[in-house]
C-alpha cells in the first residue's frame, strides 16, 4: 500500500467511523422529533375528546336546569315563583342565576334581584338571540345584562331563562392535559364562539373549524364535531409551548454524547491510521513476536567447516518474509529495534540453545543497531539469558556497522562491556563507511567483517579487488579476526585465503538457513 492509498484508507476510515458515531446521535435526535411530534398529536387528541365531553355534559346540565324552571308551576315572578328559581340556582352549580322575561323581552324578575320593577332596571331588554334551536331554545353568548356585570352564556325558552359562567366549558376539562393548549366551543350552527380559554381568538377559532387549519402561531390543531348537539371544540398547542419543551430537552447531555461519540471516532480513526501505518504494523509485529531468524553459516576458509552462524532477523509478514533491510531502518528510527533485537536472542536461543550447549565451540552472531550500542541494558538482558540456558559468553558475539557509532564514546565503552563480558565484536560491513579505519583504530574489536562489495570484485577488477587484500593486511597488523562476507564463487574464496582472511560467509558455502537445517549443516561440515 503506497503513502496516497493510506492517505485515502485513512480519510475514508475517519469518514465511516465519524458517520458511525454521529448517525446514532443524529437518528435519536430525528426519532425523538418524530416520536416528540406523535404524542403531542396524542397528547391534543385526548385533550380534544375530554373538551367536548366537558362541552356536552355542561350543556345538557344547562338545559336540564331550564327545563326545571319551565316546570315550575306558580306564577312567573311571584314570590313564590322566584323561591323556586332560586332552589334550581343553589341545586345547578353550574347555573348564575335564574328569571323570566316577556314576550318583547324586557326583563321581568330574577332569582338574585327579584322581580325588576320598571325603572330600577330600565332598557334592560334581551336583544334578539344569537342562536334559536327549532325547539324554541334561545341563546346568547357573552351577554352582559347589568352594566359591569360579567358576561354570561344565557339560555332562555318561553320566557324564562338561566346564565351561566361561559368559562365553565374550558375551565373544568378533567385531564392533566388540560394546561398544554388552547380549548374553544363553538355553536356550528350560530358560528359563534360559546367559550374560549384566556386570550382565545374567535375569528380565528372559527377559521380553524372552516379550513381544518392550525392558526399561524400553533403547531397542531383538533377538532371534535358533537354528534348529538351543535357543538364543537377546537384544540390548539401554541408554538411556544412546543418550543419550551424543545428548549427543555437534555441538550447538554445530547450535546454532550455527540462531543464524546466523536472524540471516540477520531480517537478510533488515530488508532486505526496508527495501526495501518508502517511503524504501527512493525510495533504490532513486535506485540505479536512474528520475527523469525535464519542461520547463515560462518566457515572456516582453510578447513571449510562451519565455525557458527550469523543470525539474520526476518519479519513474517501476512505470509511473506520480509528482509530485515526493509524494516530495520524504520524499527531503528520507530524505537523498536531494541525489542526487535531481544526477541532475535530470545529466538537465537530457543532453537539453538541446546545445540550451543551441546558444541561450546560455536558461535552465532548478533546484529546490534545503534540503541543497542548506547546503553548496558542488551548486556544486562544477554548476561542472564545465556547463563540460563548453559551458553558460554564466548558463543554469542557481537556485529556492529558504523551506523551504530553515531554516540562513539557511548558505543566504545559499551562494545568494551561486551568484550569483558566474553562477547567477541566485530565491526560489520567495513570499507562502506567514511571512517572504518578510524574506528578499527580507536574501537578495539575483534574482528571485522568484509563488506561484499569487495569480495563481489574479487577476479574482476583489479584495483578495487586489492582493497580486500588491503583490509586483509590491515587486520593482520592490527591482529583483529576476518570474515570475508558474501563470498559466492570459488576462486573468491581461494584468493581471499591466500590473502589471509580466515572465515567466510556465502552462498558458495550456504544461504541463510533454518536452525533445524543449521545444525544439520554444522554437523556436515564437522565429519568431513
Ligand atoms: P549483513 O549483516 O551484512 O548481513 C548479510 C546480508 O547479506 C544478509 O542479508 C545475507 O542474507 C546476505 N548474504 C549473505 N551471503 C550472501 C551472498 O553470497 N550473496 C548475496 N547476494 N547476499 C548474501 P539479509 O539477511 O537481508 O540482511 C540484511 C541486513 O540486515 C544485514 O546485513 C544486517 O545489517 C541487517 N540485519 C539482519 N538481521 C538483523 C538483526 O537481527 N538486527 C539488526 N540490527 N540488523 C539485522
Ligand atoms: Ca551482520
Ligand atoms: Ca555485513
Amino acid at each position: 500500500m503506497n503513502n496516497f492509498q493510506r492517505g485515502a484508507l485513512a480519510a475514508l476510515l475517519i469518514v465511516i467511523v465519524g458517520t458511525a458515531a454521529l448517525a446514532p446521535a443524529g437518528i435519536g435526535l430525528i426519532v425523538a422529533a418524530r416520536s416528540e411530534r406523535q404524542q403531542r398529536v396524542e397528547r391534543l387528541s385526548i385533550l380534544a375528546d375530554a373538551a367536548l365531553y366537558r362541552a356536552e355534559d355542561i350543556t345538557r346540565r344547562l338545559s336540564g336546569a331550564l327545563g326545571e324552571i319551565g316546570k315550575v308551576n306558580e306564577t312567573p315572578c311571584s314570590t313564590p315563583y322566584l323561591h323556586a328559581l332560586r332552589q334550581i340556582t343553589l341545586t345547578h352549580d353550574q347555573v348564575r342565576d335564574a328569571g323570566a322575561y316577556d314576550r318583547d323581552g324586557r326583563w321581568q324578575c330574577s332569582s338574585l334581584l327579584g322581580a325588576v320593577s320598571a325603572g330600577t332596571f330600565d332598557g334592560l331588554t334581551l336583544p334578539p338571540p344569537d342562536w334559536r334551536s327549532s325547539d324554541g331554545l334561545s341563546a346568547w353568548y357573552g351577554l352582559a345584562r347589568l352594566p359591569g356585570g360579567k358576561e354570561s352564556l344565557v339560555l332562555g325558552r318561553d320566557g324564562f331563562y338561566i346564565t351561566a359562567d361561559p368559562s365553565l366549558y374550558v375551565d373544568g376539562i378533567d385531564t392533566d392535559l388540560a394546561h398544554e393548549g388552547r380549548v374553544a366551543v363553538i355553536n356550528t350552527e350560530a358560528r359563534r364562539v360559546i367559550a374560549g380559554t384566556p386570550s382565545t381568538d374567535a375569528s380565528a377559532v372559527l377559521a380553524v373549524y372552516s379550513q381544518h387549519k392550525p392558526p399561524p402561531d400553533c403547531s397542531a390543531v383538533a377538532v371534535r364535531q358533537s354528534a348529538s348537539m351543535p357543538l364543537a371544540v377546537i384544540v390548539s398547542v401554541p408554538r411556544e409551548t412546543w418550543r419550551q419543551r424543545v428548549r427543555s430537552l437534555p441538550w447538554g447531555w445530547l450535546f454532550g454524547g455527540v462531543a464524546v461519540g466523536l472524540a471516540c471516532a477520531c480517537w478510533a480513526a488515530y488508532f486505526v491510521v496508527r495501526r495501518i501505518s508502517p511503524r504501527g504494523q512493525l510495533s504490532d509485529a513486535v506485540r505479536r513476536h512474528q520475527f523469525i531468524v535464519a542461520y547463515q553459516p560462518i566457515v572456516d576458509l582453510a578447513t571449510r567447516r562451519c565455525v557458527g552462524a550469523e543470525a539474520l532477523v526476518r519479519w513474517k509478514h501476512h505470509d511473506r518474509i520480509v528482509r530485515p533491510d526493509h524494516f530495520i531502518p524504520l524499527a531503528e528510527h520507530g524505537g523498536l529495534i531494541q525489542a526487535i533485537t531481544d526477541q532475535v536472542l530470545d529466538t537465537v536461543l530457543l532453537e539453538l540453545g541446546e545445540f550451543l550447549r551441546h558444541y561450546d565451540d560455536y558461535y552465532i552472531s548478533v546484529n546490534l543497531s545503534a540503541s543497542d550500542l548506547t546503553t548496558h541494558r542488551f548486556l544486562d538482558v544477554l548476561g542472564p539469558a545465556i547463563e540460563q540456558q548453559g551458553v558460554r559468553p564466548q558463543q554469542i558475539r557481537i556485529e556492529a556497522t558504523e551506523r551504530a557509532f553515531l554516540d562513539a564514546d557511548a558505543a566504545k565503552d559499551v562494545i568494551s562491556a561486551f568484550r569483558r563480558a566474553g562477547h567477541a565484536v566485530y565491526l560489520d560491513d567495513f570499507g562502506t563507511g567514511y571512517s572504518s579505519l578510524s574506528h578499527l583504530q580507536s574501537f578495539s574489536v575483534d574482528g571485522l567483517k568484509i563488506d561484499k562489495s569487495f569480495v563481489d570484485t574479487v577476479g574482476q577488477d583489479a584495483a578495487s579487488s586489492s582493497v580486500a587484500s588491503h583490509i586483509i593486511e590491515m587486520a593482520a597488523t592490527l591482529d583483529v579476526q576476518v570474515i570475508a562476507e558474501g563470498i559466492e564463487r570459488e576462486e573468491q574464496a581461494a584468493y581471499l585465503r591466500a590473502r589471509g582472511a580466515q572465515f567466510g560467509q556465502g552462498w558458495l558455502f550456504s544461504p541463510p538457513l533454518s536452525a533445524a537445517d543449521f545444525v544439520r549443516y554444522a554437523g556436515e561440515t564437522r565429519t568431513s
